[in-house]
Formats: structure tokens, C-alpha cells, sequence
């Protein structure tokens, strides 16, 4: 909107009702985007309100998982997003031709991030979920100046390699002054379809590590807040545009990030 002056950011405001949370994680593959999108399914299930953004530039899969097919419109000024699943959602994936890779610099995304946020249409949401990139990049930073409100959920594996570049990922907040929610464990264990036992295909340990170290750095609690096992159901879900939550509410990966959700919404 050349020229004009930039809108304020509702959710920065003052008084501002809507929780907000930037679901961070150290490097991807771990699951962040499909945490996120359970979550705020879950959340809308429950009846709050709730969108999402998706900030993830790199690797914008959230309307997919979401079953988001439609284009934003724009309303005099404003940009409407589609929603899908009781989600309103928006993503930079809406604004590029085809699949074309985004190549854009930190000053370009930080201007994204910010009509993301003042610029669509939310209406009075309940919960806001940012789907920020992986690792510690310049987006989690215009996060901290544009929402300053805004609470980070950090995503790990159970593999130690992963909880450190979690943990560095997560420290950020410590700089910027941000709360830590909590540490979601996602890829914890793969019942055997054969017999009872849990594979540990990521080893285990990973949330723990990533909390305590978090909980060191911040001086203050930073809880696991659940552990998500690895569950065909819960990719086929993603790829489907049906999030598990909704379409396997009670199996165990649809039940702890249900649970997540409750602690958050
Ligand atoms: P990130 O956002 O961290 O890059 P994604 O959410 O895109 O990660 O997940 C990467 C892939 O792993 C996706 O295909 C997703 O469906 C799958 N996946 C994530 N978590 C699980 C899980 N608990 N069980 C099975 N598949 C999972």
C-alpha cells in the first residue's frame, strides 16, 4: 500500500484479547508445520477462533495441510484470507506464482510478516498461530518487534542433534524478551504396527533437554507440553488437507496434540 501509512497491527495493541504464538523449531523436518496446523484445528474444533500464519517462507505447506484451496480477495484495503477447517490462514505461498521458490531478503519478509499481520482481515480472533522458519532467522526477529506479545512454542525431535539447534532456536525469545510456552516433542516413538512396543526411532530425551535448557536460560519453567508419537495417520492427515486432530480426534497423536491445544487456547 505505497504511500500510505502503515496500519497498526491489532494484535500488538494494548489490551489486545488474542493470544499469540510462534511455533518455532531448530531446523525442519520436525514437524512444525504439522504441529501448528493440528493445534489450530484442534483449537477451532473447540470453538475459539483462530488463524494462522504462514510465515515459514521457505517451506509454506500450511494451506495444503490445512485444505486451504482458496485465494485471498481483497475488500477494499484489506486482504480476506480463505479459511478451511474452521482456520482462517494466510501464506506467502498465496502470493507467488505457481510453486515458484520465494528468494526474498530479511527487509522484504519482515514487510510480508507485517501485512500479514495488519493488512488481512482477521476479525476478532481468539488465537493467532505463526508458523515461523526454521532456525533462527530473521523472521523470528520481526516477530519479536512487530508482536512483542507474542509467546513461542518450540518444536523438537527427540534426537539430541535436534534438541541443540532447538535450544538456540528457542533462546532467541531471551534476547527479545519472549515467553516460552512450552516444548512440544513431536517424531517421540512408533508403536510397532506388529506387536505393542515403541521404536525409538529418534532416541528420546530431546524435549526434555530442549526444556531444562530453556528453563536454565530463561529462569523460569518452560514445560513439555506433550509428546507426539510418529503416526501414518497424522502425515496422511497433512498431505490430505484433513489435520488428524479432526479426522482421528482419539488416536494418540490426535489426542496429545488435543490435549496441547487445551493447554493453549
Ligand atoms: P517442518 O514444518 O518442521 O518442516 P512438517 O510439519 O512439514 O515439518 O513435517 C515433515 C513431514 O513429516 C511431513 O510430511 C509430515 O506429514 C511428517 N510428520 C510430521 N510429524 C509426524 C508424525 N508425528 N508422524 C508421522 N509423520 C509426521
Amino acid at each position: 500500500r505505497g504511500g500510505q501509512a502503515e496500519r497498526e497491527i491489532p494484535f500488538a495493541q494494548p489490551g489486545s484479547l488474542t493470544r499469540v504464538y510462534a511455533v518455532a523449531s531448530g531446523k525442519g523436518g520436525v514437524g512444525k508445520s504439522s504441529v501448528t496446523v493440528n493445534l489450530a484445528a484442534a483449537m477451532a474444533a473447540d470453538g475459539l477462533k483462530v488463524g494462522v500464519v504462514d510465515a515459514d517462507i521457505y517451506g509454506h505447506s500450511v494451506p495444503r495441510m490445512l485444505g486451504a484451496e482458496g485465494r485471498p480477495t481483497q475488500v477494499e484495503n484489506m486482504i480476506m484470507p480463505p479459511s478451511a477447517n474452521g482456520v482462517k490462514v494466510i501464506s506467502i505461498g498465496m502470493f507467488t506464482p505457481g510453486n515458484a521458490p520465494v528468494v526474498w531478503r530479511g527487509p522484504m519478509l519482515h514487510r510480508a510478516l507485517q501485512q500479514f499481520l495488519a493488512d488481512v482481515y482477521w476479525g476478532d480472533l481468539d488465537v493467532l498461530l505463526l508458523d515461523l522458519p526454521p532456525g533462527t532467522g530473521d523472521i523470528a526477529i520481526s516477530v519479536a518487534q512487530l508482536v512483542p506479545n507474542a509467546e513461542i512454542l518450540v518444536v523438537t525431535t527427540p534426537q539430541q542433534a535436534a534438541a541443540e539447534v532447538a535450544e538456540r532456536a528457542g533462546s532467541i525469545a531471551v534476547q527479545t524478551h519472549q515467553k516460552i510456552v512450552g516444548v512440544v516433542e513431536n517424531m517421540a516413538g512408533m508403536p510397532c504396527p506388529h506387536c505393542d512396543e515403541i521404536v525409538e526411532v529418534f532416541g528420546t530425551g530431546g524435549g526434555d533437554r530442549v526444556a531444562e535448557g530453556l528453563s536454565r536460560t530463561t529462569g523460569t519453567t518452560v514445560p513439555v507440553l506433550g509428546r507426539i508419537p510418529i503416526d501414518v495417520r497424522l502425515r496422511e492427515g497433512g498431505d490430505d488437507g484433513r489435520p488428524v486432530t479432526l479426522s482421528h480426534p482419539d488416536s494418540p497423536a490426535g489426542a496429545v496434540l488435543r490435549s496441547i491445544a487445551g493447554k493453549l487456547g
